[in-house]
């Protein structure tokens, strides 16, 4: 039989028994292998870098990447999963640095690349043991043995020949191109990192800067004083890269005279550039200044630094030292009239849209910082990192009278996301993939997906594939995906070969290097040489490794080494994934990594359904950081609440795209309010059940259902439909909320509605119809929340089917998940059912607007309602009736019970709601007051059968002392109280031996009452 329940329970301990039971049992394993030959499930697990410990973000995603395959694998489906961890990328080296307090490439160098890597290699498995704990403990079933791990020779090896497959099609290609580039880092980071480092509210200098014309005269008209060109710009560190300014050709500009000089400005901004007092002298268009020459702010040559000129495209070549050096007035498209002067400084090698400009117009192209974001050359300010440089750069230009005007801007600017320096723009020679060579693929790819929330699909995941830019993804570091590429050394043949698999390097001429034991990481793979198969001479690797985002990208292959493992990988049904999971900022990160890799491949999509999750903020709504110390340990909340309070919460408390705050309290809430509920019904049930000897295996007719059964029942189907629905929508959130709505009906209506039903001493077919619905209820519930609360879910099925049923499958995740018997629901009795609730609660209200509580009987209660309410009405009566505890209810016209408290405003307490109303009578009868008080002391008795510590069950004597007043509602309700205490016998008098005794004031009457047990 059922094993007793208590009704305290502890929901972390209960959870670690379930561990074992599982561990014991391999029920994960077993949920898998059961279901061989079924159609498959596939999801692709994201892979978190294992080199911190896991937050309570961590344990947002994985609780809803294990939702839906738990949900899928009940529904019949083959759903293994693997974990996988991202080992490589610069989280991870500058964990390492920091470890050896190195703060530049050098000291990375000089120490060692061989030894730096061996200590990333140990550095992202120092919290592995942690992960997998806490993965462990919150019930995410996934395969841990097995995981895939970016860093293993085979993983290089599926990278390489993604890359090589690329390579062959011409996308892969080096360009000398602006990237934004961390000095701290040594490297250049890809758009989609860019675009997870922007901060607001960054202070920068706005500066007014005045270029010296060089020609005295526009369009033919003489100027008479010193005329200046003026600029604007937020980065003085790039004035000495200037060689051009632009206007916008069809722009008005005008010369002003201020203090004795001419400035030449756009019109239209005129009044923002804080000229003081001025005077308007001439207007040009933009077109008429184009050509004229100015003198640099700095000639490069004075400074020690070279200055080049683009030819054809991208290539420069080197210029001879001028001492009367000018640069020239551009017209270009890109010229802003919102801000500035509208007219721009352009320094071709700090600027995307300068460096084009430059491209196109032959222009000079100076470049004076080095790759740590230090001034080169003789500077006053060289040496000096860029931002450190601004002001130096500006007391220069003041000294010698080109500073017009200096203030602070506060914009939004880029920084890097992992080490938060602030990010440069400038050119630099990168490997790129040519993403933009699939945008069509990659923007009707995504016409197949389904994002959740939907909004994410053509919003930010759309726009980003509409503004595609080519994937700049090479890193100038160490502990990474080596990128395959070998170039020759012989600088006249400059050719490179592109490397996809160890055999197909073994197979190169004069290999050299290869040694064991094998590591496709540097300084290994960069010891490994071999013939130019066009010249003859010694080909070397590049030195660059690749981008992680795109090791985690290309997983769906790599995870199972394909293709030279797994050659059927991509017709299995293996690929693509039906469901990923991860926080909105992976849209530019992982989404968007795995899309583009699996577009470019084989132009296919690589995941179907993805839920796209909403940041997660402290209880203030304020970001987690540990600067702040608002970050929440997944552990402590666990421990305390236990792990399926704690994905309740999440699931229910918000969508999953929202942004939501974090707040402890509301897990304990989450238990008090759900769970506790469904357990105090499960431990109601184990209770009585058990004194009955009710057995679910009984053979025998099914008892006939009383109303509130087959009203419980149909609520029950239309759950099951419900639920299943929404799971299959992926839509958890909605599915736990109407989960959340039954347990409510399920306790407060349905239990407490047929308590009395359980309490009867006779073993009836009533009681048993009872037993059998409730039954009926929780079994269904285990089995519909195994997905959302694993643990509780186990426990309750474990011993409300296991301890029955031999035959059963010995967990609950190994059962099938329920299926709606839709001929169960009745929506006629669900429509009466909730119009006896709002009744009931309409009635209630108004009660207690009166100030009469629930237990005192009231005469009559009047309900004014529609005329197919009151048709209602009749099916539904009895059970108002007992529910509010009056003796009559009369229905009516809204407007006619409206009015019976307008007429005897003394006499009727009215409560209205949109289109029903409700009033019941002050006045009580004597008789009715009696009843009253006979209500108070059977709920008094109840409480005392408790505090003494009795037994439901146990029958017993109750004693009694009181006015006559209370002698006589002893008397003339004693059936009645005997009944619902289970007293033999009502006796007058307290004896000395009671089990408790206690005094009440009810009413003004002082009463006194002894329980006794009885044996
Ligand atoms: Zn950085
Ligand atoms: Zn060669």
């Amino acid at each position: 039989m059922f094993r007793p329940v208590n009704s305290k329970v502890s929901f972390p301990q209960l959870e670690e028994s379930i561990l074992s039971l599982w561990k014991e049992k391999d029920v994960f394993k077993q949920s898998i292998e059961r279901r061989q030959g079924a159609p498959r499930f596939v999801l692709y697990e994201g892979p978190p870098t294992a080199n911190g410990s896991p937050g309570i973000h961590h344990v947002l995603s994985r609780v809803f990447k294990d939702i839906i395959p738990r949900y899928k694998a009940m529904k019949g489906y083959y759903a293994p999963r693997i974990a996988g961890w991202d080992t490589h990328g610069l989280p991870v080296e500058l964990e390492v640095e920091k470890e050896l307090g190195f703060s530049s490439k050098k000291e990375i160098e000089d120490f060692g690349i061989d030894k730096f890597n061996e200590r990333c290699r140990q550095n992202v498995f120092k919290y592995l043991r942690e992960w997998d704990a806490l993965t462990e403990r919150i019930g995410f079933w996934i395969d841990l043995d097995n995981a895939y791990v970016t860093m293993r020779n085979e993983y290089i090896e599926s990278v390489w020949w993604a890359i090589k497959q690329m390579w062959d099609r011409g996308l892969v290609y080096q360009g000398y191109r602006v990237t934004p580039h961390c000095p701290r880092c040594g490297t250049s980071l890809s758009s989609h990192e860019v675009a997870q480092g922007y901060e607001d509210n960054v202070p920068d200098p706005s500066v007014y800067i005045k270029f010296k014309l060089v020609d005295d005269n526009i369009a033919g008209v003489t100027l008479d004083k010193p005329t200046y060109v003026l600029a604007w710009t937020t980065t003085p560190w790039t004035l000495p890269g200037n060689t051009a300014l632009a206007v916008a050709a069809d722009a008005e500009c005008s010369v002003v005279e201020v203090d004795g000089e001419y400035l030449i400005l756009a019109s239209m901004l005129m009044g923002q550039a804080g000229l003081g007092d001025f005077k308007v002298v001439a207007k040009y268009m933009g077109t008429e200044l184009v050509g004229m020459r100015y003198e640099p702010l700095f000639n490069p040559h004075e400074f020690g630094v070279e200055r080049q000129r683009f030819q054809r495209g991208s290539e420069l070549a080197l210029q001879e030292p001028d001492e009367h050096l000018s640069y020239k007035v551009i017209a270009t498209d890109f010229v802003s009239m919102e801000d500035g002067t509208g007219i721009v400084h352009i320094a071709p090698s700090y600027g995307e849209v300068d460096f084009q400009a430059g491209q196109e117009y032959g222009l000079d192209f100076v470049h004076m910082v080095d790759l740590q974001g230090k001034i080169t050359g003789t500077y006053p300010f060289s040496g000096k990192f860029v931002k450190d440089a601004d002001p130096l750069v500006l007391e220069d230009l003041e000294k010698r009278g080109l500073l017009f005007r200096s203030e602070t801007i506060y914009h939004t600017y880029p920084f890097c996301w992992r080490c938060e320096a602030p990010l440069l723009y400038y050119a630099k020679q990168t490997w790129y993939i040519r993403t933009t060579a699939v945008k069509e693929g990659l923007i009707s790819g995504n016409n197949e997906i389904n994002w959740y929330p939907e909004h994410i699909k053509y919003g930010r995941f759309g726009d980003w594939l509409q503004n595609n830019v080519d994937w700049a993804f090479s890193r100038e570091r160490y502990w990474g995906t080596p990128l395959p590429v070998w170039g020759c050394e012989n600088p006249e043949c400059n050719s490179y070969e592109c490397v996809g698999g160890l055999e197909e390097l073994k197979g190169r001429a004069d290999l050299a290097g290869l040694t064991g034991p094998l590591d496709l990481h540097r300084p290994f793979v960069d010891e490994i040489t071999f013939t130019c198969s066009r010249c003859g001479a010694t080909m070397r690797r590049v030195p660059e490794v690749i981008d992680c985002w795109f090791d985690s990208g290309a997983m769906p292959i790599a995870q199972s080494h394909y293709p030279f493992e797994n050659e059927t990988l991509l017709e299995d049904g293996r690929f693509p994934a039906d469901y990923i999971c991860e926080a909105v900022d992976q849209t530019r990160g992982w989404f968007y990594s795995l899309h583009a890799i699996s577009t470019l491949l084989f132009n296919r999509i690589c995941f179907r359904n993805v839920i796209c999750l909403g940041h997660i903020l402290d209880a203030e709504g304020e970001k987690m950081s540990k600067a702040k110390g608002n970050v929440v340990d997944p552990w402590t909340v666990v421990e305390k609440h236990g792990a399926d309070a704690l994905r309740w919460y999440l699931f229910t408390s918000a969508p999953p795209g929202n942004v939501r705050r974090f707040d402890e309290k509301i897990v304990a809430e989450v238990t008090r309010r759900f769970l506790l509920t469904l357990w105090n019904v499960y431990s109601f049930f184990v209770t009585y059940a058990s004194i009955d000897y009710y057995d679910p295996g009984a053979e025998g007719a099914l008892p006939e259902p009383s109303e509130l059964d087959r009203w419980i029942i149909s609520e029950l189907n239309q759950l099951v439909k419900d639920v299943d629905t929404f799971l299959d929508g992926y839509s958890p959130t909605e599915a736990g909320r109407r989960i959340e709505g039954f347990v409510d009906g399920l306790s407060n209506w349905y239990v407490r509605r047929s308590r009395r039903r359980f309490w009867k001493s006779e073993n009836d077919a009533d009681k048993l119809a009872a037993y059998h619905t409730l039954y009926q209820c929780l079994v269904t519930m285990s089995k519909l929340m195994a997905p959302f609360t694993p643990f509780v879910a186990e426990e309750m099925y474990q011993n409300l089917v296991c301890s029955v049923f031999a035959d059963a499958p010995e967990s609950v995740h190994l059962a099938d998940f329920p299926v709606a018997d839709e001929s169960q629901i009745d929506e006629h009795l669900s429509a009466d059912m909730r119009l006896a609730m709002r009744l009931s609660s309409l009635g209630r209200a108004a009660r207690s607007k009166a100030g009469i509580k629930v237990r005192q009987p009231v005469a009559v209660n009047y309900f004014g309602l529609s005329e197919g309410e009151r048709k209602a009405l009749e099916r539904i009566r009895p059970l108002v009736l007992e529910e509010l505890n009056v003796k009559d209810i009369k229905a009516d016209s809204y407007e006619n019970v409206e009015a019976l408290a307008q007429n005897e405003p003394d006499k009727y307490v009215v409560v209205s709601e949109a289109t029903t109303n409700s009033a019941i009578e002050v006045f009580i009868p004597e008789e009715l007051k009696k009843e009253g008080m006979a209500r108070e002391i059977v709920h008094r008795l109840q409480t005392m059968r408790r505090s003494a510590g009795f037994d439901i069950a146990d029958h017993i004597v109750t004693c009694y002392q009181g006015d006559d007043y209370i002698k006589q509602v002893m008397q003339d309700f004693a059936d009645y109280i005997k009944q619902e205490t289970l007293s033999r016998e009502l006796v007058e008098g307290v004896p000395e031996k009671t089990d408790l005794t206690e005094t009440y004031k009810l009413s003004g009457h002082e009463i006194l009452l002894g329980v006794k047990k009885l044996d």
